[in-house]
């Protein structure tokens, strides 16, 4: 098969999803299939260096996706293969100019290997975010324990008063994720449906909390988004100690919430 010769910076941005894949998988969040990363990889490559390589399979692609170059983790594949083998486990594709299909440009070496079915909502998310949030190049998603759990909570009914309970926990997390968390409503893996009310979240929050199934975020880059996921789910992690010790925490007052502002 044809394949591509990478860039130094593509290579870089490599690097650190394999980083972010051992993160995933150490912290009990990436169980054998489960999870996906991509990153929006257009600006790293010419047209000329990716067009014409590969086999086309069609796909039912959003128009303005047409000419995107995505990496993309694999149907079926386990995440923590990342680590070491991130030929095998994910590929980077282009999507044709008519957005009515793609090709592998590179990696997608494991036998079978196709692009992870939730690739039209990770492709959907990066339209989303070329055209209102252009700096935002990755998208993670993954299981994290604690915020799966808080997903079954009677808060995930009032996102206001889900995220105040996240963000009283301690400060880095009114900082860190400032637009808090979004109670995405459950819907089927796979689905233009997920991808539909997955884009609604992105238009308020850094966090799509997908109902009883897992979460989604974005970044500059794949160590941005994991750390919105990372810093999200220390306060509800935090949150439910409190809990399973038996009380109810102080938490930081509203005041002390709003004060925090000025570094966000
Ligand atoms: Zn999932």
């Amino acid at each position: 098969m044809d394949t591509i010769k990478l860039s130094i910076a593509v290579k870089k941005e490599l690097a650190k999803i394999s980083k972010v894949a051992g993160y995933l998988w150490q912290r009990e969040w990436a169980e054998r299939n489960a999870g996906n990363i991509s990153m929006n990889l257009t600006s790293f490559f010419k047209k000329e260096d990716v067009q014409g390589i590969g086999e086309e399979v069609a796909f039912d692609f959003p128009k303005e996706t047409a000419g995107f170059v995505l990496f993309i983790t694999g149907t079926g594949c386990y995440l923590r293969s990342l680590i070491d083998n991130i030929e095998e486990a994910a590929c980077i594709l282009y999507i044709n100019e008519e957005a009515t299909g793609y090709s592998i440009v590179w990696g997608g070496k494991s036998e079978g290997f196709g692009p992870t079915c939730e690739l039209i909502s990770h492709a959907s998310i990066h339209l989303f975010n070329a055209q209102n949030n252009p700096t935002h190049l990755a998208v993670v998603h993954t299981h994290p324990i604690e915020l799966i759990v808080m997903s079954h909570h009677p808060l995930f009914n009032n996102e206001e008063e889900l995220n105040r309970h996240l963000w009283m926990m301690c400060p880095e997390i009114k900082v860190f994720v400032p637009k808090g968390i979004h109670c995405t409503p459950y819907a089927l893996s796979s689905t233009s449906a997920l991808a539909k009310v997955t884009i609604e979240a992105f238009k308020t929050r850094n966090i799509s909390l997908w109902e009883k199934h897992g979460a989604t975020s974005t970044g500059e880059d794949v160590e941005k988004a994991w750390d919105y996921l990372d810093v999200a789910n220390k306060g509800a992690k935090l949150l439910l100690t409190a809990w399973g010790a038996g009380f109810e925490p102080a938490g930081l007052s509203n005041e002390q919430l709003t004060e925090l502002e000025q570094f966000t």
